[in-house]
């Protein structure tokens, strides 16, 4: 097996094949010297394909990056055919974001402003919300219900027609939950004419099979309103080469359009990212292997009696039974990096999913707490 540590993409590349070649073994990170610090940190923050990018992909960027003194030059082009091909539209449909966060940036200048609000579920993915605040709207959090599900009935009453738009992360960030998607069509049928969505679907290859979930991008909604986001930094492993997409109607499509950054994609990325789609093997085994991961994370987990919320993403919410804070800080303390506490679910930590190495080393530093309920 292999995998990626580093998060500086060209420092591999140009230690080529052989960098990614060996997996680091136990001892290159200084375990049997400093038991309990790894010397490097362990990175369970961001959501990030631990493994990375596949073997086609980083050839590909390698050889890119030789025109890296060039600005790019068409290589956004075969990737927007690509995309439009792959969810049956048209190129015109497709924007390019330097991330989806660009995305979600010139979503949020595009409608959002003084007088309009942002409804979305709390918690959720903060981005949005804080470009929505640099816009001058006001941001409406309507709680998730009891099963972690966007709570559609409250959403809807928030909604009013001065509204600029809504916000569904589905499956949603942090909690790794669904919001069933007959619930979420009912709601935008509801809601009033003028009101934009954004569906983000960042986490959307993760997801196990299940009737509660189709994509707005493989089943599209007949629905100008609906701009749907997706991300090439999770399945992919492209987080360091920052490129997303969104998918909207033609003429949405176009405004949104106009407000990107010229040459925001780079040449690198755009390629990647075209490699990374026609890679189709690479994202099933990756979608196979977080699904082992998670399932290895869950025995974990129930091997402690530690209760965590069901995830359908490459993260999961744990409640470590404990404050936490402490928690949080003792991990940090052995170089091992979760998402920071949230306030709207104090008993959770949200830990993204590493390699079986970095999850062995998660499970023994979290073993290590005064008390902790240790495994067997
Ligand atoms: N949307 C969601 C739900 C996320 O969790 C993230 C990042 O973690 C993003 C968007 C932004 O992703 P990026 O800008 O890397 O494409």
């Amino acid at each position: 097996m292999e995998t990626i540590t580093r998060r500086n993409f060209f420092g591999k590349l140009t230690k080529a094949s052989a960098s990614v070649a060996a997996f680091p073994a136990l001892s290159a990170f200084g375990f049997a010297s400093r038991p309990n610090a790894p010397a490097s940190p362990i990175l369970l923050s961001q959501n990030e394909n631990a493994y990375g990018p596949s073997e086609t992909v980083l050839a590909v960027m390698r050889e890119a990056s030789s025109a890296g003194n060039r600005y790019p030059a068409g290589e956004c082009d075969p990737l927007l055919g690509t995309l439009a091909a792959l969810h049956r539209i048209r190129p015109e449909q497709v924007v390019l974001g330097c991330g989806s966060s660009e995305i979600l940036r010139i979503a949020a200048e595009l409608y959002l402003g003084p007088g309009t609000s942002l409804v979305q579920a709390s918690p959720t993915c903060p981005r949005l919300s804080e470009f929505a605040q640099m816009a001058g709207a006001a941001v409406i959090n309507v709680p998730l219900n009891k099963m972690y599900e966007h709570d559609l009935e409250a959403m809807l009453s928030r909604t009013r027609a001065s509204l600029g738009l809504v916000y569904i992360c589905n499956p949603n960030n942090p909690t790794g939950t669904l919001t069933p998607r007959k619930d979420i069509e009912t709601f935008i049928s509801k809601l009033p004419p003028a009101t934009m969505v954004l569906i983000d679907e960042a986490y959307h290859h993760f997801v196990s099979a299940t009737g509660a979930y189709a994509s707005f991008l493989d089943s599209p909604v007949n629905d100008s309103r609906v701009l749907v986001a997706r991300t090439f930094s999770k399945i992919y492993g492209l987080a360091g080469m920052r490129i997303g997409y969104v998918v909207a109607a033609p003429e949405v499509a176009r405004r949104l359009s106009a407000r990107r950054l010229t040459f925001g994609v780079s040449a690198v990325s755009a390629r990647a990212a075209a490699s990374a789609l026609d890679d189709s093997a690479y994202v099933l085994m990756a979608a196979r292997r977080n699904a082992n991961d998670r399932q290895e994370f869950m025995n974990q987990a129930n091997a402690r009696m530690t209760r965590i919320i069901d995830s359908h993403t490459n993260f999961v919410m744990l409640n470590p039974g404990r404050p936490v804070d402490e928690v949080f800080k003792h991990l940090q303390s052995h170089n091992i990096h979760v998402a920071p506490p949230i306030p709207e679910m104090s008993k959770y930590l949200r830990v993204s999913l590493g390699t079986p190495v970095e999850m062995q080393q998660f499970w023994r530093v979290l073993d290590l707490m005064p008390g902790h309920n240790m495994a067997m």
